[in-house]
């Protein structure tokens, strides 16, 4: 029997970036300093992120019949990607329009577009990569119908179901959650979570500063079995509702970041998301502490660099900057 797959259920955008001295008011005109493009939509960095750790990784994304759907076949090709693209005639491929000023501070509009409209049925359809799966990873720039439905076809085949709640957005319940296994909230996810499924309200910017067995309580009221809260340059925290079920000696637990000469942390998250998978795949019956671990390596290398799909580390980054054996 074939290896089982990672596979990536989400979205693929197309990032148009200007760096500016300041944004423009309304009504006026600036000049740019730089324009770059860059491929992105966090099911994509996410999937790049899994298969450059040397898993086979599938994804299931819709495009527009456009130039940079185009672009974004040629791209999962090049990554090795097995991907299955519904292509939209009535919808453009996702595009996000960021405008980064000289003092650091972005603004950001997505405009989802195909990717809002994936098809539950283009994913019944390939119901054999879901049999194939060992993982399933999904986010949340789908339609909630299209996210519901990948993670029920996983669910009725035995595969492992992570979602990276991000953004986090009005259809975000209690009943998407408790299709999950594993959820990997950043810090302002989480709170944003918890408010919106009845728990404490909590300032997210004071999480990473709260005692352990109070983020365990928190994270337990999601209802999901195992949370993992990325915490930035603090690392991440992991609760279990039962450590035995990931071969995990303990109920919750911080892990630290690494170090890193931080360029640019976009798509940090998402290479914490992809690694994880890509360890879980290949780790499996080995502790989920491994896996986090991986996970944040690989996202402390993709700090160094410009960019997120692009910045996503291989596995031999991985061995080089942290010894052999370290890969997933
Ligand atoms: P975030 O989405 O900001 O919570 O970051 C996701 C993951 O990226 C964290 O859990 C860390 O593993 C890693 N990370 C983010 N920022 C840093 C940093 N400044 N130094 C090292 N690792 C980082």
């Amino acid at each position: 029997m074939a290896a089982p797959l990672a596979l990536v259920v989400g979205s693929y955008n197309h990032d148009y970036a200007w760096r500016v001295e300041r944004a423009p008011q309304a009504g006026q005109t600036l000049r740019g300093d730089a324009f770059r493009t860059a491929p992105g939509g966090k099911g994509f960095n996410q999937a790049v992120a899994c298969a450059r750790q040397g898993v086979p990784t599938a994804f299931i994304a819709a495009i527009g019949a456009d130039a940079a759907g185009d672009g974004a076949r040629r791209l999962a090709a090049d990554e090795g990607i097995d991907a299955h693209w519904q292509t939209c005639t009535d919808a453009a491929t996702g595009s996000a329009c960021i405008v980064v000023e000289a003092h650091g501070q972005n603004r950001i509009i997505v405009a989802l577009g195909a990717n809002e409209r994936l098809d539950p049925a283009f994913l019944r359809e390939r119901e054999a990569l879901f049999a194939a799966a060992g993982v399933l990873l999904v986010q949340l720039e789908n339609g909630v119908e299209a996210t519901c439905a990948a993670l029920d076809l996983a669910q009725a085949h035995g595969v492992l179901r992570v979602l990276n709640p991000a953004p986090v957005h009005d259809a975000l319940d209690g009943t998407l959650l408790a299709r999950c296994d594993l959820v990997t909230p950043n810090e302002s996810e989480f709170a944003l979570m918890l408010a919106r499924t009845g728990g404490a309200r909590i300032d997210a910017d004071t999480l990473a500063g709260r005692d352990d067995a109070e983020l365990h309580r928190l994270a337990r009221g999601l209802g999901v079995p195992s949370v993992i809260v990325t915490l930035g340059a603090h690392g991440c925290f992991v609760s279990h509702e039962d450590a035995r079920r990931h071969a995990d000696a303990r109920p919750y637990y911080r892990v630290a970041a690494e170090h890193a000469d931080v360029v640019d942390t976009t798509g940090a998250g998402d290479a914490f998301s992809g690694a994880l998978v890509a360890a879980l795949l290949r780790g499996r019956g080995r502790p989920l502490r491994d896996a986090v671990v991986h996970a944040n390596r690989c996202a402390a290398l993709s700090t160094e660099h410009r960019g997120a799909a692009e910045a996503m580390p291989r596995a031999a980054d991985v061995e080089r900057r942290f010894g052999s054996g370290s890969s997933a």
